[in-house]
Formats: C-alpha cells, sequence, structure tokens
C-alpha cells in the first residue's frame, strides 16, 4: 500500500532504527501529537536488526553508566510504560581478562562501575565456569561478573516494539519513504522533502544510521561520524548451552560471546575493521550490501580457542553484518546540530547504539519536549568538535576508538 503522508508534523525522524524509532516511541509518549518517522527501506530493516543485542551496565564513565543502566532499566519496564512486551533474557555477564594487562583493565572497571552504583564483583576462574560452563577456566587471570545485564535474543524484537508502542502513543512510521532534503530557511528548520511530498516541521531527528552524515548535509551541517563495518555469528546449536548461561567478554582478545538459539554468538573487533560509506555507494545500496568476510569470525575463534574451545570450527547457522556509526572519541552524538535550529541527531553508536537506545531516545525526547533532558548529555552533543576534522584525521581516529571498545582510550584535552 502506497504510504499517505502528512503534509505537516510536530516532529520528523529520519530513520527507523533503534534510534529512530525509541525516539519517535518517547516524543509521542511525552505528548507530541504528530510525530512522523521515515526511512529509506524496510522499517527497522538495517543495522539495527543485525545487532547482537549485548546490553552492558559497566561503561567508561558515569555518564555512559548511568545511561546503560537507564537503558536496562527503560526494557525491564517497558510493558509496564507503554503496554507493548519486550523478550529480553536476564543472563547477566561476565568479564574475562587473560593477560595481566587486561586483568588491571577489568580491576580499574570494576572499582569505577561500583562507585557508580553497578553490581560488579571479581569471581574465581571457576566460578566463571560454573556460570558460563562453555568456557575453560585454564587462560582466564581475572574474571568479574555483572548480574544485571541482559541481552535480547532477535533484535528485532526491540524494533518490532518501539514500532508498536510508537503507533500506540499516536505516531505514524512509515517505510520506503527517503528523506531527500531537510530544507532550512534563515537557520532554521522547515520541513522534509521526500518522493511522495514534502513534510512541513519545526523539527527534525537525523537518525539516519550509517547514512546519518548525507541527512545532516542536504541541511548544510557536517557530522564528524565515520561508518565501520562489524560482524558476529551464531553457531548451530551446541549441548549444554542454555538461554539463561552470561554473556561473556573476552577483553583481551575484543571477543564477545552469547547464547543464541540453542547454540552460541560471537562477534569482535578487529584490528583493521572495514570503512565503508553507504551514502558514496549509489541509491540503491543498503545493509543487506556490506561485504562480509568470515575470516575475521573464525580468527577470532581462534584467538579463545584456549577458553571457547566449541567455537573453533563449529557449524555456522547465521553470519551477518553491518555498519556502527563510530565518532573519534568514542562517544554518542545526542542533541542540536549547532547552526540549525530545529535539526536534532541521534547517532555516533560506536558499537554501542541498539542497547542505549532506550535510554537516548527517552532522553533526547525530554530534550525536544520540554527543553531539557532528565539526565545532563552536554558532553554527548556536538559542542564539544571545537574544530573540524580532516577526513584522514578523522578515519584514523574511528579506527582507533573501534579497535579499542574494550580497553577505552585515555580522553585528551583537545577535542576535534
Ligand atoms: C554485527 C553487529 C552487532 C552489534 N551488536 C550490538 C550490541 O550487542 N549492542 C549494541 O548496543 N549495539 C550493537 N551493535 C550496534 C547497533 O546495531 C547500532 O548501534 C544501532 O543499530 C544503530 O542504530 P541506528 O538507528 O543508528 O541505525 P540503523 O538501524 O541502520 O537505522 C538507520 C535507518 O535510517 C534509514 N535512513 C538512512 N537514510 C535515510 C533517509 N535519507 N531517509 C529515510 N531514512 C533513512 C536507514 O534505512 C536505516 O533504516 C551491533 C552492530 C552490528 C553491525
Amino acid at each position: 500500500m502506497e504510504a499517505r503522508l502528512p503534509s505537516e508534523a510536530d516532529a520528523v525522524v529520519v530513520g527507523t532504527g533503534a534510534f529512530g524509532l525509541s525516539v519517535t516511541a518517547q516524543l509521542a509518549r511525552l505528548g507530541y501529537r504528530r510525530v512522523v518517522a521515515l526511512d529509506r527501506f524496510a522499517v527497522g530493516s538495517q543495522t539495527s536488526p543485525r545487532a547482537a543485542g549485548l546490553f552492558k551496565s559497566v561503561q567508561a564513565d558515569e555518564l555512559r553508566t548511568r545511561l546503560a543502566r537507564m537503558a536496562i532499566e527503560t526494557v525491564c519496564t517497558f510493558e509496564r510504560d507503554t503496554g507493548v512486551t519486550v523478550p529480553f533474557v536476564a543472563s547477566g555477564s561476565l568479564m574475562i581478562a587473560r593477560t595481566a594487562r587486561h586483568a588491571a583493565v577489568i580491576d580499574e572497571e570494576v572499582e569505577a562501575a561500583r562507585r557508580w552504583g553497578v553490581e560488579v564483583d571479581t569471581i574465581s576462574p571457576a566460578e566463571a565456569v560454573r556460570l558460563a560452563p562453555y568456557l575453560s577456566a585454564g587462560a582466564i587471570v581475572r574474571a568479574a561478573s555483572v548480574p544485571g545485564d541482559i541481552y535480547i535474543e532477535e533484535p528485532v524484537s526491540l524494533l518490532e516494539a518501539y514500532r508498536q508502542a510508537a503507533e500506540r502513543f499516536g505516531a505514524s512510521v512509515f517505510g520506503q519513504v527517503p528523506v531527500t532534503k531537510v530544507i532550512v530557511s534563515r537557520g532554521a528548520v522547515t520541513g522534509v522533502e521526500t518522493p511522495l511530498g514534502t513534510i512541513r516541521t519545526e523539527t527534525v531527528v537525523d537518525a539516519a544510521g550509517a547514512w546519518v552524515r548525507a541527512v545532516a548535509r542536504t541541511a548544510g551541517a557536517d557530522l564528524p561520524i565515520v561508518p565501520l563495518r562489524h560482524q558476529l555469528a551464531i553457531s548451530h546449536p551446541l549441548a549444554g548451552v542454555a538461554p539463561e548461561q552470561p554473556i561473556v567478554r573476552i577483553f583481551d582478545a575484543a571477543v564477545y560471546v552469547r547464547p543464541c538459539r540453542g547454540g552460541l554468538m560471537w562477534g569482535g573487533f578487529e584490528v583493521e575493521p572495514l570503512p565503508l560509506d553507504p551514502a558514496a555507494m549509489g541509491e540503491g545500496f543498503s545493509i543487506d550490501r556490506v561485504p562480509l568476510d568470515f575470516r575475521v569470525l573464525e580468527g577470532f575463534a581462534a584467538a579463545v580457542r584456549d577458553t571457547v574451545a566449541v567455537l573453533h570450527g563449529a557449524a555456522v547457522q547465521e553470519h551477518r553484518g553491518g555498519l556502527f556509526t563510530m565518532t573519534p572519541d568514542g562517544r554518542f552524538v545526542v542533541g542540536p546540530v549547532p547552526g540549525v535550529r530545529g535539526l536534532w541527531v541521534l547517532s555516533g553508536c560506536n558499537g554501542s547504539g541498539f542497547s542505549f537506545s532506550p535510554a537516548l531516545g527517552r532522553v533526547l525526547a525530554e530534550w525536544i519536549v520540554t527543553g531539557r533532558p532528565s539526565i545532563d548529555v552536554g558532553p554527548l552533543t556536538l559542542a564539544r568538535f571545537v574544530r573540524a576534522f580532516a577526513e584522514e584525521e578523522l578515519r584514523a581516529a574511528a579506527i582507533h576508538q573501534y579497535t579499542h571498545y574494550y580497553e577505552p582510550v585515555e580522553e585528551t584535552s583537545e577535542r576535534g
């Protein structure tokens, strides 16, 4: 059925991934009456449904820890607050290190996370194996347990829940409607153009994932964001694996593992991630065309062979991938776009956009509707970038952040 677009809206959200659908649902929930979300492809069909679905409450700083906890809380109370069920698994997670250097990273993170209110305990290698029997204790130098972490088995279920909640609160969600231009007049947003017509609005949220920069450019703005490929695999069912076993993150190999569909899902952060700008790949390019390389997953399985032996040579039921939106400092980009009144952005996922979407969608919607978010996300706004980046520098910084996912890079005083 052809979409019948409204000609006017209180807010238009560009993109219906985890970020776009979350902020759409929250804007409508907070009382915005005509919220319209548009996607150039099918609703919720690009990077978000390909995520691993992991939530992680131990974060590199207090702000992200608060947001991560808010995100888990939002998922756990989603049904109460919206009437829509989100299936999640209260699995907890384990942090594992097999070198002294990475043990020190875990020790620091445990200490800081406790200070910021996260329940996390150092445990013995034997206890780690008791909790996740697919592990071998031998090489483990340090293990810590985070009982409050969760995962969502099929990430598409969170997207469907957001969409249902958004529509219940009165928002309209359309697939196959690309936004071709954000219309700006005298420094302020006045609408969006699509092939099906123009929608007049004073508020646009750019949540276009790997296309976020291309959408901002139509409004004359630029964003320091680089899309990089990330992949995972899911094995066929394996004896002894059960859904409630914890997520495992092996810091020294930058690999994560969790139960999935009776087998194990695994993925990780390679040292040479593939940059890929979909806006440069032509109109028809979609995430299912991101080239995948199973050798990367084989490399991860080999790197953790002493600890998760079953991955090595495991028969695989799914291999999938998508694009992270990386920023030069590894932090999200949330809030107003300077110089274009009424244009907001929600991006810079840095590999954690799925799990932060419940919180960031909520906080951004509060900001738009009430003028003040309930958590001050000032450090995550574009205002932190005090100068423009040269393309090469931007790409190098983004790759650096990707390859240090489990070892956050020291803060530098000068930001691009
Ligand atoms: C393999 C893999 C595993 C991951 N695992 C995790 C994890 O465990 N936990 C976690 O937190 N994160 C994870 N991530 C990251 C997470 O998937 C992303 O951070 C998140 O999905 C980003 O959501 P998004 O809404 O920005 O992007 P998307 O889901 O890609 O949505 C953006 C949407 O914008 C649309 N769009 C683009 N241009 C336009 C336009 N002009 N007009 C209209 N619509 C447009 C696109 O079609 C798309 O649907 C993983 C990612 C990958 C690839």
